[in-house]
């Protein structure tokens, strides 16, 4: 069963997960710290997701999940925010984090964005007879999970893999942001629209280059993908 690693320093919040995820069928790995968390990640690489809590002693949730994701691109992140922290979300977002979840939170929420987490992780790939998706210098692996431009490898998190999946198999396309919402969070989300354009932008930053974006703007809709560009 995938493997789930929780960071949170109250053991009460920590072992109320634990229980649930457990009742789920989760191999389950605790840290009570950020310290212990990126030495329990550095042993144990077959972690599927980590569920960060971001106020914690040492280094906080932000600087954890900036580590993992520099270290393994493919792992899944979930931050732990308190409520009302809207800028909390977001900094996690743009660090690189998957999605958050704001406690206090039912077992039921947690267990639906872990579920649509693990989705996007695997990506619908095995009922897709093309495995291999090319356009302009880009190149998708669906069986690697790896993009790469110019031969490039670029490395993206399992949510913008989902989202660059989607772009590819719609190129030119103008996706709104609820279509793209709803076929890679999955229609049971119930987060914020924002997590949308926060992992928009960071995967632009990791393809444009000095000519071209890749990822258009359409105002007050959505986006756009053009991968092909030789003939503008
Ligand atoms: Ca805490």
């Amino acid at each position: 069963m995938p493997k789930i690693l929780i960071v949170e320093d109250e053991e009460s919040i920590r072992s109320f997960i634990k229980v649930n995820l457990i009742r789920h069928n989760y191999t389950v790995l605790e840290a009570a710290s950020g310290e212990e968390a990126i030495e329990l990640a550095n042993k144990q690489p077959d972690i599927k997701i980590a569920l960060l809590d971001v106020m914690l002693p040492g280094i906080d949730g932000f600087a954890v999940c900036q580590q993992l994701r520099e270290t393994y691109p493919q792992l899944g992140i979930i931050m732990l925010t308190a409520k009302g922290q809207e800028a909390d979300k977001i900094e996690g977002l743009a660090l690189g984090a998957d999605d958050y979840i704001v406690k206090p939170f039912s077992p039921q929420e947690l267990m639906a964005r872990i579920a649509a987490l693990l989705r996007r992780i695997n990506l619908p790939i095995l009922n897709d007879p093309i495995k291999l998706l090319t356009t302009g210098s880009f190149s998708l692996n669906l069986l690697e999970k790896k993009l790469y431009k110019n031969d490039t490898e670029i490395n993206l998190t399992p949510t913008e893999l989902a989202i660059f999946n989607l772009f590819m198999h719609n190129e030119n396309i103008a996706l709104s942001r609820d279509n793209i919402l709803n076929e890679v969070w999955g229609t049971d989300y119930f987060g914020d629209i924002k997590v949308v354009d926060v992992n928009i932008r960071r995967i632009r930053k990791k393809i444009a280059d000095n000519e071209h974006t890749y990822i258009e703007s359409v105002w007050g809709y959505g986006y756009r993908f053009q991968g092909d560009v030789t003939d503008e």
